[in-house]
């Protein structure tokens, strides 16, 4: 688990927490923000896109600037699916500065083959430019001061941020110019520090069996024996002539292996909320919704005690092995989260009930979905609610974001 903490004295341990989702139809765009008791904003973006208008995520955006901020802290990036990163452009085109970090899947080389492979077989999804593609690192350096790739296969991204301005040692005596300084002397004992937030995140990767044949067939296509596609592939001009001069090939490959409809292999899991070991010593003192799809009334809604929320994207969780991946590493994390996306804007190709294990059964599944291709699944919903959830489509209407709040102080 890759993580940024955040420490606060404990005196001042206390933090007023907005998430909302934004009314982008079938896509997602979702924003957090944590305030200090000293008024001290973090900002934090998960996905901005939409398979519907772009006109869409433009109008959320300026919302989300006018209301909330034009400074973002943390971007973090579930996939490349247009509908989760179109908006992207846009957003960082409204901030005041670049974003201090985006987070972005670290795909390997060959899923990012088949994903080109997608993007030009599929041409009415207008995914993202596959140029984007052949320039990942770029693409996002572009959109903040630091693109950090996050790879499946490491975890070692760790930074805490001190939430107070640094202490201020006020005890040094003048310094004359004829005398020594004398020895500092603290007069007070400063106070103890708590972790008391961390954003948690990692990569899961999903093993395909077609990825092998994909790549066979491709290598076929282009003439080469697998093995020297393998060694030529190590060579970065040759895989960018491929994503973006060989689209016929990659059609051809991509079209072999029929079924690879649902390619969203490498997904970025976010949790944000209490470090678990901490929670503890957190109350959380209240938790409403200010407004969603179906009350139009503040504080109508629930009183969740856990106050911790993760996002899926669009992760295939009905795959056994995945949904165990994601269930062992963050099962701490979901025994105290109360609102979690739903992978995959409701569709019933990525749901499975273990997806629930773990979480209180109060909890709140979002999802951001209009209709298009049938998100959100009905029957994922019925399942959700028979289990004690409450599912919350975000659509396209305007008025139709769902937005909730939370404040923890210590015991
Ligand atoms: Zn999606």
């Amino acid at each position: 688990m890759d993580t940024i903490t955040f420490r606060i004295n404990e005196s001042k341990a206390h933090l007023d927490i907005n998430r909302t989702h934004w009314a982008v139809g079938a896509g997602f765009f979702s924003t957090q923000q944590i305030r200090t008791r000293e008024n001290k904003y973090i900002n934090i973006v998960y996905d901005c896109g939409t398979n519907n208008s772009i006109n869409l995520v433009v109008r959320e955006v300026d919302k989300y600037v006018k209301y909330f901020t034009d400074e973002v802290d943390y971007i973090f990036i579930s996939h490349l699916d247009k509908d989760h990163v179109n908006g992207l452009e846009y957003l960082v085109s409204k901030l005041k500065n670049k974003p201090k970090k985006i987070f972005y899947p670290a795909v390997s080389n060959s899923e990012i083959l088949i994903l080109s492979a997608k993007y030009h077989a599929i041409p009415s999804s207008q995914q993202p430019n596959v140029e984007i593609l052949a320039n990942l690192q770029e693409y996002f350096s572009s959109l903040a001061e630091q693109a950090v790739p996050v790879s499946p296969e490491s975890n070692d991204y760790h930074e805490i941020i001190e939430l107070d301005e640094p202490q201020l040692d006020n005890d040094i005596e003048p310094i004359s110019s004829d005398s020594a300084p004398s020895p500092k002397v603290s007069s007070s004992y400063p106070d103890p520090i708590i972790d008391i937030w961390t954003l948690s995140f990692e990569c899961s990767l999903k093993l395909s069996s077609q990825q092998n044949k994909f790549l066979n067939s491709l290598a076929s296509e282009l003439g080469y024996t697998r093995l020297i596609f393998d060694k030529k592939m190590l060579d970065e001009a040759f895989k960018q002539n491929i994503i973006l001069k060989r689209k016929k090939e990659l059609i051809k490959a991509y079209k072999s292996v029929g079924g690879m409809k649902n390619l969203n292999n490498t997904s970025l899991f976010l949790y944000s909320g209490i470090p678990p070991q901490n929670r503890r010593k957190f109350k959380v003192f209240r938790s409403l919704f200010k407004s969603c799809s179906w009350w139009n009334n503040i504080a109508a809604g629930c009183w969740t005690p856990e106050p911790g929320w993760i996002g899926t994207g669009d992760a295939p969780l009905q795959t056994q092995y995945l949904l165990n991946q994601f269930n062992n590493n963050f099962k701490d994390y979901k025994k105290i989260s109360s609102i979690i996306t739903i992978p995959h804007h409701a569709s019933k190709h990525n749901w499975n009930n273990g997806i629930m294990n773990d979480l209180p059964s109060y909890s709140v599944y979002v999802a951001g979905a209009n209709g298009l291709y049938n998100h959100p699944d009905s029957g994922v919903l019925k399942k959700i609610i028979m289990n004690g959830g409450i599912p919350v489509i975000v659509n396209d209407n305007e008025k139709n974001i769902f937005s909730s709040s939370v404040y923890i102080h210590i015991k």
